[in-house]
């Protein structure tokens, strides 16, 4: 079948799965204390899940990415796990997943068993008691133990922390430097406009001079390294790992955007900061064959944007009002 390309000559060719909205953490730049979540009804099955995630590889995706909410609080998650790990090899190249890491400690071997070979985990903090102020109520002893469990299982580790002003800052020439003891990379990430959560125009640092910052002590040189993502990858010549920075404020990635995002309703996002969007949960309850499945894809993707325009401001207005747990990243 023809790869799926966009209006503006893009191959999408990377699917992020939001698999719940639910989440046990409550990290304060994306969501609000008392989200409302969404009834079982509404969301995809598995089955469902299982079978949008084939008709992408069909159509030429060859990434996968699960993430939610907390792709593993989702009941049973471990069985999607398996089946899309089937599908590496015949279409797919990687199976991986966003997570919290709270979980980890009891998945990262049966993850490991269905193929994922990577895992992006999110960690803002190596404070504990700062921790648990970003998260609301997080311990960081058990994500601590989940990065254990699946360094222990063989999976390679990304650690994403997104840079917080006044929260954070004073951290990452820690966090760089206990990621070189860990044998992990790292990966820094302006906050971004989405959902009404409490004022962000205070919490925004430009990833720019966190970098200059880091240059104080570190050497950090340019490489061409790319995992298919916006991040802008250096290495630290004093640990031997990398260091990513992802930069939707200060430079529009746009260009390159090969992705596009799936909520676990079946919303397909065609931009992470735009609007548009395809129901393919009714697409799918339709009743309709892999034809028609194939054709929904299509006519998506031929309506994807050029690209988002965050801004933040003293208005403080969210670019999309749906929180980052709807979308995963
Ligand atoms: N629960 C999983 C996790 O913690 O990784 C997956 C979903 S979470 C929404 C995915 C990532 O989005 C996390 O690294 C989180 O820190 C980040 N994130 C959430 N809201 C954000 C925002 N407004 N701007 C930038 N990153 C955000």
């Amino acid at each position: 079948m023809a790869p799926l390309v966009d209006p503006f000559g893009r191959a999408i060719t990377y699917l992020r799965i939001s698999v719940t909205d639910r989440c046990d953490l409550r990290c304060v730049y994306c969501m609000a204390e008392d989200m409302t979540f969404l009834p079982k009804r509404d969301l995809l099955t598995l089955e469902e899940l299982d079978r949008l995630a084939g008709a992408f590889v069909r159509a030429g995706t060859r990434k996968l990415r699960i993430t939610g909410g907390e792709p593993l609080v989702r009941r049973e998650v471990m069985s999607l796990f398996e089946r899309l790990g089937t599908r590496l090899g015949h279409g797919l190249d990687e199976l991986t997943l966003t997570t919290n890491g709270t979980q980890l400690a009891r998945h990262a071997a049966a993850l490991r068993a269905a193929g994922v070979r990577r895992v992006n985990v999110s960690l803002d903090t190596l404070d504990r008691d700062r921790f648990a102020a970003i998260t609301r109520w997080g311990r960081i002893e058990q994500v601590l133990d989940g990065i254990a469990a699946a360094k222990a299982a063989g999976l390679a580790i990304k650690i994403n922390a997104v840079a917080l002003k006044g929260v954070n800052e004073d951290e990452f020439d820690r966090m760089l430097e206990w990621c070189g003891e860990e044998g992990l990379d790292l990966c820094l990430i302006e906050t971004m406009p989405m959902g009404e959560v409490a004022d962000r125009s205070d919490q925004y640092l430009p990833l720019s001079l966190v970098r200059s910052r880091l240059r104080r002590r570190w050497t950090l040189a340019e490489t061409d390294y790319r995992t298919g993502g916006p991040a802008r990858y250096y290495t630290v010549a004093e640990t031997g790992r990398r260091i990513g920075f992802i930069t939707p404020m200060t430079h529009n990635f746009c260009e390159s955007c090969n992705r596009v995002r799936l909520t676990c309703t079946g919303t397909l996002y065609m931009c992470l900061g735009q609007d548009d969007q395809a129901d393919l949960r009714a697409v799918l309850r339709s009743g309709v064959d892999d034809a028609g499945l194939d054709a929904a894809l299509r006519a998506a993707i031929a309506r994807k944007p050029k690209g988002h325009d965050f801004i933040i401001d003293r208005t403080n207005r969210p670019a999309v009002g749906r929180h980052m747990s709807v979308t995963g990243g």
